[in-house]
């Protein structure tokens, strides 16, 4: 059988250079109309028991390149289980060694969340008799913007994941927070619905999701710098989410993100916002130390640098939201290689741990609700 490559399916990516003998040598393709590029997502067929050696040309010209440090990369057979597989990287060059079982296997930068998962995510979800769908508009290329309202308690609780589409662990996540909260046994969910709505948005780029980009929709924006001033020309997704924010307002809320080069779960916040309130951080706080003690897959000692007063980027959801509405909000980062505090050999950071996680953010936001509760109605 001859040695083949494809990513012409959902999310997939890659660009074929040379196949020579059992090396195959690759490169990843930028978003559409941007210089991003780091998602990749391929097939590799007639490689049955052959030593293959695919090679990433183009990784130092990637958006992240530190991402690729002690990085290992993700294959699977049945597009279920997704093993971390021998992985170097050197000269820009990333390699992965591997002598598949099968003549057909599938390789990607992280476990992919496909928009096919995401639709079936959606129908079952939408199936609940508590639970409203609603559409929030168009993508550019014409997929629905999926919503999901659940409602309860009068807090306005804003759940919305993966702007950046390469960030499959984003609605990896989103998926053990919906399974959580549509649980009516679980006796935290009953709480947290008797004092809050949930809002959750568990896809904000379907578009560049099934176009296998890291970080654009369809025109190439990247909508996490879009909330100053969304437009619907260049992000709807943005545009359709905030306009419905604004009806609803805003008490908490979650952005949920992977990070390519820091091996640790970790939050950033909205310090350096014009208003920054002293209890509106010390209530971000308080979650965040809620959620060091519900897990230790998440820490406060690795993360971004904090701005300085004033120097928030307001084109961020996570400070705009903050500004905007006084939301207690952040911007939750899982990565693409492992928790290096609790390292997993075999899977690295892995689907399983995203829900769990989910199910421990729930435990810390059921910490902290009532203190939320009563700032926001002072
Ligand atoms: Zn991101």
């Amino acid at each position: 059988m001859t040695l083949s490559v494809s990513s012409a399916f959902d999310g997939g990516n890659i660009r074929l250079v040379v196949i020579e003998g059992d090396r195959i040598d690759l490169e990843i393709a930028k978003d559409q109309s941007s210089d991003f590029y780091q998602w990749f997502y391929f097939r590799v067929t007639g490689g049955g028991g052959r030593a293959l050696e695919l090679r990433i040309l183009n990784c130092a010209g990637a958006a992240y390149p530190h991402g690729w440090e002690h990085y290992r990369g993700c294959m699977s057979y049945d597009r279920e289980e997704w093993e971390r597989i021998d992985t170097s990287y050197a000269g820009g060059v990333l390699t992965m060694k591997v002598t598949p079982a099968s003549d057909s296997v599938w390789f990607a930068y992280f476990a992919p969340y496909t928009m096919e998962r995401h639709h079936e995510l959606v129908a079952s979800a939408a199936s609940y008799p508590g639970l409203a769908y609603r559409s929030l508009g168009k993508t550019l290329d014409g997929q629905e913007l999926d919503y999901l309202e659940l409602a309860g308690g009068p807090l306005q609780v804003w759940l919305y994941a993966r702007q950046h589409p390469g960030e499959t662990m984003a609605e990896w996540w989103m998926e053990g927070a919906i399974e959580r909260l549509l649980d009516e046994s679980d006796p935290v969910t009953k709480r947290l619905r008797e004092k809050a709505t949930f809002h959750i948005v568990p896809n904000m780029n379907p578009d560049g999701s099934r176009r296998g980009h890291l970080r654009t929709n369809a025109a190439g924006t990247n909508l996490n710098r879009e909330w100053h001033a969304p437009s619907f020309k260049k992000s709807p997704e943005v545009f359709h989410v905030l306009a419905e924010m604004d009806k609803t307002g805003v008490d908490f809320a979650m952005d949920v993100h992977g990070d390519e080069a820091i091996a640790a779960n970790f939050l950033a916040g909205f310090e350096g916002i014009p208003s920054h309130k002293p209890e509106q951080q010390a209530l971000f706080d308080a979650f965040s130390e809620a959620l060091v003690r519900a897990t230790p897959d998440f820490q406060t000692a690795k993360g971004y640098d904090i701005p300085a007063p004033g120097k928030a980027n307001l084109s961020m959801s996570t400070a705009q939201l903050a500004e905007r509405f006084g939301a207690v909000s952040m911007t939750l980062e899982m990565p693409f290689k492992d928790n290096d505090d609790l390292p997993d050999p075999v899977y690295g950071w892995s689907p399983e741990r995203c829900r769990l996680l989910a199910r421990s953010c729930l435990d810390a936001l059921h910490a902290v609700i009532d203190r939320v509760a009563a700032y926001r109605a002072a």
